[in-house]
């Protein structure tokens, strides 16, 4: 979520003034910032992940799983035992971070430090999680336990779903029907960014996921739950007409999407150019890594017919109003915009030569004074159109105190649009007056229910990372693609029941390049052993994931220019990873073919294959994802009347089962291999 600033908020009519004031500003600072670091170069691969959870208090009595509002508490509490740690090793780096975030109910913590490219560091990241885990858990009350389940089942029932109890009759910012206002983290920036995205849309944000229909759902299915007698705001007569739709599960407030949980992995880059190359090649790895972890099929207590997230907190943010969504011509708007800001990435950035124009297809508006004034100060026309693309959007919210900064020392304006375009890659620029490089982040993983499951989908989408730049491959495929990928990734059992737009060839030209040691694309190398060994000119292995990876040079007679639509094809996830044919290995194999570019020692080997087998298995189908899994939790559950509803006894025991699978008492031989 970002780091907080204090202050007084500025309501959306006042925010609004400063929106100019902010995007001109923040520019300056990218601009800044750009001529600080655009050289910058032999940054080392550092990463780290972001684990959210949201915490729950059981009411073991009344066999009631609610959210505990108590993240203040819990934070304030986590953070002095942090601090005192850091203290008594005098060592801050090794002790992890607790963050807020959206809800009141949820906590996100970082490593203490970022994981290096080593081996040992690689192999860490498990024990990481789960110390963070622990820490959280030991400073809870004994009733409350922290969960990493994508969506809490029961948000928004009617009834007592959070503790304690507050009813939702007066949501002043969101105008929720469902969720009380003490659902949001009390910093005024959240509060703030729920009322204003609100009034910047002109109504309140409305999302209906389709419910899953079982044998005894009622049909049409008309919600009886829905309270519209909490009528109280003016946009509700008319969301009654018609916001929620038959067969649906509605949805009225930003809790409902930023109060689920994710998992994010960021990786620190050699320079802006691979940062840029690496962007573009996880793009369309993003729905992929989507449907891998889909874990999200239950909502305001209903089973619904997708098994993610991502639509729901696309829906919950979406400010645009009716000119911007194209419901009206344009008149005080400037732009139509396709898409919410929360969303898949509208635009490649990168100025490699694999990169063609063509590829963005997709509607991507831009603000043409910014882009100009980008493309002025030096900038190339692909990065000025990325960045002139995200700043369309207003700032929602600004604190009056932080109107004039110094643009030389602060990123707060830049940040303040950056950090709420929200998609499913962000390209990091290095944050000022911080020794941290450029960084490029994964965000459409959602959150998995152990430590162990969390640890392999980092593992694999690092390793994934280095694959891609070792053997330079073209992963590049139409966005509109992409974008249909995302969709297809959300739909029910998409591992098993949809197909991907893949591209047909993805190495470069003349065959896969192999893993080099030789960083070519800064003078100073942050690479440092030979290319080769001296004794028989064989590539040397390393001990280290790495960054800096010499770039495929333009063949000489240009690229070939196949039609764009000759070049991807329709695949099963299972041909996307494990490969098809001899024309494409599957990314396992590519991930396996790095690994042998490294010096692994057998008991690495071993422990890393702990990993790595999970995806494979969850990928073949051996395993299920934690929206199957959690699914038929639900249906074959004795209380379960095949009528779609997650009832409260339903939502308890799924939520014993989840924390007794994470703490490996009970065992799901379906979903976890046996013993982690
Ligand atoms: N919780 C959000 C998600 O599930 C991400 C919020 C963030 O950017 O940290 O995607
Ligand atoms: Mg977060």
């Amino acid at each position: 979520m970002g780091l907080l600033s204090l202050g007084t908020p500025l309501a959306w009519d006042d925010a609004k003034h400063y929106a100019d004031h902010v995007r001109t500003h923040g520019i300056t600072q990218f601009l800044n910032i750009w001529d600080r670091t655009k050289d910058r170069c032999g940054d080392e691969l550092l990463w780290g992940d972001e684990i959210e959870y949201f915490v729950v208090s059981f009411d073991n009595e009344g066999k009631n799983a609610r959210l505990s509002l108590r993240q203040t508490e819990i934070l304030a509490k986590l953070t002095a035992i942090t601090n005192d740690m850091a203290s008594d090793r005098g060592e801050s780096d090794s002790v992890p971070t607790f963050h807020p975030e959206y809800g009141r109910f949820m906590l996100e913590s970082t490593p203490g430090s970022p994981y290096t490219g080593s081996l040992s560091d690689i192999l860490s990241i498990e024990d990481d999680m789960r110390h963070r885990r622990r820490l959280a858990r030991k400073y809870l009350k004994p009733d409350e336990i922290p969960y990493t389940l994508t969506s809490f089942p029961r948000l928004g029932v009617p009834g007592v779903f959070t503790d304690p109890y507050f009813d939702p009759s007066d949501a002043k910012s969101s105008h929720s029907l469902f969720l009380p206002e003490e659902i949001t983290n009390p910093h005024a920036r959240f509060p703030t960014l729920t009322a204003n995205i609100r009034r910047r849309r002109g109504s309140k944000v409305s999302i209906n996921l389709p419910l899953y229909i079982d044998s005894r759902t009622p049909r049409p299915f008309v919600d009886p739950t829905i309270p519209w007698q909490r009528n109280i705001y003016s946009e509700d007569p008319e969301a009654k007409r018609g916001a929620a739709l038959v067969d649906h599960i509605y949805m009225d407030a930003m809790g409902f999407g930023m109060g689920c949980c994710c998992l994010q992995v960021t990786f620190q880059s050699c320079n802006v150019t691979e940062a840029r190359r690496l962007y573009d090649a996880l793009v369309p790895v993003a729905p992929l890594m989507l449907a891998l972890t889909a874990a999200s099929p239950l909502w305001r207590g209903y089973i619904a017919d997708v098994d993610c997230r991502w639509d729901v907190i696309s829906g919950c943010v979406d400010d645009r109003t009716e000119e911007e969504r194209g419901l009206k011509p344009l008149k005080e708007n400037r732009f139509r915009i396709p898409k919410s800001r929360y969303s898949s990435v509208s635009l490649y950035i990168s100025d490699h030569w694999e990169h063609r124009q063509e590829y963005n297809d997709v509607e991507a508006p831009y603000d043409q004074a910014i882009y100009d004034r980008l493309q002025k100060h030096g900038i190339d026309s692909i990065l000025a159109r990325h960045i002139s693309h995200l700043f369309i959007r207003d700032p929602i919210v600004i604190f009056s105190e932080t109107i004039d900064q110094d643009d030389m020392n602060s990123n707060d304006h830049f940040e303040n649009i950056q950090s709420t375009n929200w998609q499913t890659v962000r390209f990091k620029p290095p944050p000022v007056n911080s020794t941290i490089g450029w960084r490029v982040e994964f965000r459409s993983m959602e959150v998995q229910m152990t430590d162990f499951e969390n640890a392999a989908f980092s593992i694999f989408v690092v390793l994934l990372s280095r694959a891609i730049l070792a053997f330079n491959l073209n992963l590049y495929l139409p966005i509109s693609k992409v974008d249909e990928n995302m969709a297809r990734a959300q739909k029910r059992n998409a591992l098993h029941s949809q197909r991907f737009f893949f591209r047909k060839n993805v190495f470069p030209p003349g065959g896969p390049s192999r893993p080099e040691s030789r960083c070519s694309s800064c003078s100073s190398s942050g690479a440092s052993s030979p290319a080769t060994s001296p004794v028989d000119g064989t590539p040397r292995k390393e001990r280290k994931l790495r960054n800096c990876w010499p770039d495929v040079p333009r063949p000489p007679n240009g690229a070939p220019a196949k039609p764009v639509e000759d070049e991807y094809e329709e695949l099963s996830l299972q041909d996307i990873m494990f490969g098809k044919c001899d024309a494409f290995p599957g990314l396992f194999s590519l991930v396996y073919t790095y690994l042998d570019s490294l010096e692994i020692e057998e008991e690495e080997r071993v422990k890393l294959e702990r990993y790595l087998e999970l995806v494979k298995r969850r990928t073949d189908g051996t395993l299920k994802t934690a929206a199957t899994w959690i699914r038929e939790f639900v249906r074959s559950h004795p209380a379960y009347r095949s009528d779609s509803v997650v009832s409260q006894e339903i939502n308890y025991d799924l939520l014993v089962a989840a924390d007794e699978i994470e703490r490996g008492v009970r065992q799901a031989p379906d979903f976890l291999p046996q013993g982690i």
